[in-house]
């Protein structure tokens, strides 16, 4: 207690400096700390007496907070608005501290700010938490969009990127490419060998779909059970037949032995391809099933060998 002080002010002092929360108080005229709790020593290092300006508040912050901060807590003050902001403040070790800074503006009977008081609360708990929940968002999200059993993108975030880039060779007026793909005699493939090998199978054949798929802009997905799908954004139909090749290639080269398959005891698939110049009356769905259409008669035609679109 300082010398002198009244009872009830000393209670005020001793609940204020008990709390976690910072007090302070800052006198408007002469822009310096008129009060500042000592329990900031303990947060970030620095005495009360070393708090002098507002312009030492200033320095200890963050420098990409510092602009954004200072100037909207100066013109909420000028207002004579109460506002809160948060931001990092510099400890005397060099690191720094989430802060929120809940800041009451004082007026006298006319109306002028005659101070700011307030308090600082240690958000930094607070913010870790926030920035941990929002990477799981993001791979939570990144996790919507793929395949659980081949890691793929999934069917979902076909949806999307097809819509996208069908729009986009609708603006520019580039060719879009399509590869539909079903795996030959997979039915017989899961009988032989069970369920375990027969998904061990889907990552293998989408292992080698993914490695015929150059550019970055192509998007293999699974569409469904044992059927898989790579759009191929700007390519003409002479290179989206060499991209259909490489991935019949890939899948031979994967050496995926199927002893009840007809096809050479291989593990094979069959592919619908077509290319579209989309034009502005045209329907994406319209396009997907000439593909599909492809795909069924690469089936009938007898299987291990790709069908185009005339
Ligand atoms: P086709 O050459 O005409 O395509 O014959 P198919 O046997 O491949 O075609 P069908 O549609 O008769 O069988 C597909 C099989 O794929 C049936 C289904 O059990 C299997 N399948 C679908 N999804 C999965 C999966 O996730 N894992 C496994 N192991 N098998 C799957
Ligand atoms: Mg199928
Ligand atoms: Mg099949």
């Amino acid at each position: 207690m300082t010398p002198h002080e009244p009872p009830e002010s000393a209670l005020y002092r001793t609940l204020l400096e008990s709390t976690r929360a910072i007090p302070w108080k800052i006198d408007w005229a002469t822009a310096t700390f008129a009060y500042i709790g000592p329990q900031i020593e303990d947060l970030l290092g620095w005495a009360p007496t070393s708090w002098r300006t507002v312009q030492d508040w200033a320095d200890r912050m963050h420098p990409d907070d510092r602009d954004r901060v200072v100037n909207f807590c100066i013109s909420q003050s000028q207002s004579g608005v109460d506002h809160e902001a948060d931001y990092r403040a510099l400890t005397t070790g060099g690191d720094y501290v989430w802060i929120r800074d809940v800041v009451h503006v004082v007026r006298d009977l006319q109306g002028n700010v005659v101070s700011l008081v307030g308090f600082m609360f240690d958000i930094t708990e607070r913010k870790q938490n926030e920035h941990q929940l929002l990477q799981l968002q993001q791979e939570l999200q990144e996790l919507s969009f793929r395949d659980g059993l081949t890691g793929v993108n999934n069917r979902r975030k076909f949806d999307a990127v097809y819509e996208r880039e069908w729009q986009e060779a609708q603006r520019t007026g580039e060719p879009l490419s399509l590869l539909m793909f079903d795996v030959d005699f997979f039915k017989s493939y899961n009988d032989q060998y069970g369920h375990v090998e027969g998904d061990e199978c889907l990552r293998r054949v989408a292992r080698a779909l993914q490695q015929a798929a150059h550019r970055p802009r192509d998007c293999l997905a699974r569409y469904g059970g044992e059927e898989f799908v790579l759009l191929l954004p700007g390519a003409d139909a002479s290179s989206a037949r060499a991209v259909a090749q490489r991935c019949m290639q890939e899948v031979a080269h994967a050496g995926i032995v199927h002893a009840a398959s007809p096809l050479g005891q291989q593990l094979t698939v069959s592919v619908g391809m077509g290319t579209a110049l989309p034009g502005t009356q045209d329907d994406s769905k319209r396009f997907l099933e000439t593909v599909d259409r492809c795909l069924y008669r690469a089936k009938h035609a007898g299987r291990n060998r790709i069908e185009a679109t005339a």
